[in-house]
């Protein structure tokens, strides 16, 4: 069924506890965690507690979940301090997606590049 947990996610398995992540804050649709291997001083990922291969599908079939990742986002921005950072959605391989569990990246800590590619 759409957005059940999917037994080959890193996600789900990291949401399920039987992959550890340092957690910096979660909601009763929301997992907020540290990136495991950062591009930034801060580099956290908010995932929502259903399964989706990209925040496209959640967003088509859950609307008000993919807004509160950005709700989220926000506060765990204002919780490390950070007025200003930027927010990916890596959506397909080609892309860069390697994880297909909807999921956004906040990345922060330090000026960021400018341009988008
Ligand atoms: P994507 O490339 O799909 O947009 O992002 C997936 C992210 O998941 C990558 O930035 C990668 O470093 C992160 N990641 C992969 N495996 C793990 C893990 O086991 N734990 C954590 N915390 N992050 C992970
Ligand atoms: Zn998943």
């Amino acid at each position: 069924m759409a957005g059940e947990p999917q037994s080959d996610c890193l996600f789900c398995k990291i949401l399920a506890g039987s992959i550890p992540a340092t957690v910096v804050r979660e909601t009763e649709r929301t997992l907020a965690f540290r990136d495991i291997n950062p591009q930034a001083p801060t580099h956290i990922l908010v995932i929502p507690h259903a399964h989706y291969p990209n925040a496209a599908e959640l967003a088509a079939a859950e609307p008000a979940v993919a807004a509160e990742l950005l709700t989220e986002a926000a506060a765990v921005a204002t919780g490390e301090g950070l007025a200003d950072y930027r927010l990916i959605f890596n959506t397909g391989a080609g892309a860069g997606q390697t994880v297909f569990h909807a999921h956004v990246h906040l990345l922060g800590g330090a000026p960021l590049r400018e341009g988008l590619v």
